[in-house]
């Protein structure tokens, strides 16, 4: 293959002769791969190998088609020597890395959602790497329940009689329905049959899952007889799911859970919610529009409530499922419960993340997630300006930065319409588009993320911690040192 092209341009005439030199000193893989294990990188052989052929392979086509790049120039042996190093520096990089969240979506799907308090982390090491009573009750010197580490927790919490705890909350929903409902029909208010991110829907899960949707009530407003009128022979299951990212204004009217309580007990069915997020703590004290807590839903007779360990309760990724022992129990001898537990590092971080819960004030200091949306304006205003001073104290004449308000969102699905009040910090970069200056940030090897406002890139300061705000800084002098 190499051998033909140097030949087919040998052959095309004088005007490519300088081209044709170049192609022919291209250097040969093993002494590129001899170079960089010398190198002392550290580097698998089989990584620096691929990497060789790559980049001797990117310089041949470039120079095939008369193109130019930012590493391609000479010495040629060289510029491959060093493009061959980088891409073998890179493909060690890891994939999933850390990030510095300048969105101000405070629990943000495609960043990692909830961050875990440092108690938490230190407690999932701890369990990570040494053995643990994951399945050994200490006590009694046998085989245990690994469930057991959190369900107490969880009943305390949300006063609850039973909980389970499996993979995330579309498990947590789709177990509870086969579990409950399976063959039979489920009743759902038209309103709530939304599709959450990531291609959770509703209808699609309750067929997944073998139950029958009956839907009933239009979009926007659904009663109490809709209920009623459906239920049947076929009937198991009411069904209420919070519509999370989704909001229905105006015209509306929904029945309540308590309603739907005293329905389902009259006709001697099973209730559920599926809550979503699912708050331990009422927000709504911290200036926040109200959300169902769990409690309340538990409180009103709920059978089942499922929800996210990683949205607004700032745990770990899980499905939690809580409710009435009658109804756990038959979910929790499902045989598909086996296959969607939980590992014990999501045990470890989901019983500390609880305990923390215990304490009103501490749990606000210390779970990110509940710091981060109920912080007030003026702090995050000083790490702004924090993050300003660093900005300035660079020197650059090239760049500037401007502090101004603006508004954060929850995420997660949880309160769609909420805007939080927040200050950023917008960088503007002369000669530099927004969108090349939001590509640069995010292409960094710690990627900071931020959003595009008015034209110009801009960090929320809601989501960036204290001992980032160093980091956030060094990030946007390095863009701004790109030519
Ligand atoms: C987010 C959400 C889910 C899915 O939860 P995961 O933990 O992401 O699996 C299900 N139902 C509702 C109402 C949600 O908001």
């Amino acid at each position: 293959m190499p051998e033909k092209n140097t030949k087919q341009k040998r052959q095309s005439g004088p005007e490519n002769a300088g081209r044709i030199k170049d192609l022919r000193s291209l250097p040969k893989v093993d002494r590129i791969l001899d170079s960089i294990m010398q190198n002392r990188d550290n580097l698998p052989r089989s990584v620096v190998l691929r990497a060789a052929r790559s980049a001797i392979e990117e310089a041949r086509r470039l120079m095939v088609a008369g193109e130019d790049a930012p590493w391609l120039q000479p010495p040629l042996e060289d510029a491959v020597l060093a493009r061959a190093r980088s891409l073998a520096l890179e493909d060690m990089r890891d994939n999933l890395r850390r990030v510095i969240n300048g969105t101000g979506v405070v629990v943000h799907t495609n960043l990692g959602r909830s961050l875990l308090p440092p108690v938490v982390c230190e407690h999932m090491t701890d369990i990570a790497g040494h053995y643990s009573n994951l399945e050994f009750d200490l006590e009694a010197g046998k085989r245990g329940s690994r469930f057991s580490v959190v369900e107490d927790l969880l009943c305390e919490l949300t006063g609850a009689e039973a909980a389970l705890v499996v993979n995330n909350n579309a498990g947590a929903v789709f177990l509870s329905l086969m579990a409950l409902a399976k063959g039979r029909e489920v009743i759902v208010s038209r309103g709530e049959l939304v599709e959450i991110g990531g291609s959770f829907r509703i209808p699609d899960v309750m067929s997944a899952s073998g139950a029958i949707l009956r839907e009933v009530g239009a979009t926007n407003r659904t009663h109490m007889r809709d209920y009623q009128q459906a239920i049947g022979e076929e009937t198991a299951m009411l069904l209420k799911a919070h519509t999370s990212n989704f909001a229905v204004v105006g015209f509306t009217a929904s029945v309540s859970l308590e309603e739907i309580v005293e329905l389902g007990t009259e006709h001697n069915l099973i209730v559920m919610e599926d809550l979503g997020s699912g708050s331990l703590v009422d927000l709504s004290q911290y200036g926040l529009t109200k959300e169902p807590t769990v409690d309340e839903s538990v409180g009103a007779g709920a059978d089942v409530v499922t929800f996210s360990g990683d949205k607004m309760l700032g745990g770990p990724q899980a499905g939690i499922i809580v409710g009435k022992a009658h109804a756990l129990d038959r979910i929790k001898k499902h045989p598909v419960a086996r296959a969607l537990r939980i590992d014990k590092l999501t045990l470890a971080a989901l019983e500390t993340t609880l305990r923390l819960y215990r304490d009103p004030i501490k749990r606000m200091e210390t779970i990110p997630t509940l710091r981060m949306l109920t912080l007030d304006l003026e702090s995050i205003k000083k790490k702004a300006r924090r993050l300003q001073a660093r900005i300035n104290k660079l020197g650059l004449d090239s760049l500037s930065s401007k502090v101004k308000s603006t508004a954060s969102k929850v995420g997660g699905g949880a309160l769609p319409l909420q805007d939080l009040p927040s200050f950023g910090v917008a960088v503007s970069i002369a000669g530099r588009t927004a969108n090349s200056v939001e590509k640069a940030m995010r292409g960094l090897d710690l990627p900071v993320i931020g959003r595009i406002e008015d034209d110009v890139f801009m960090l929320d300061m809601r989501t960036i911690a204290e001992d980032e705000i160093p980091l956030a800084a060094h990030a946007i002098e390095q863009v701004a040192r790109q030519q």
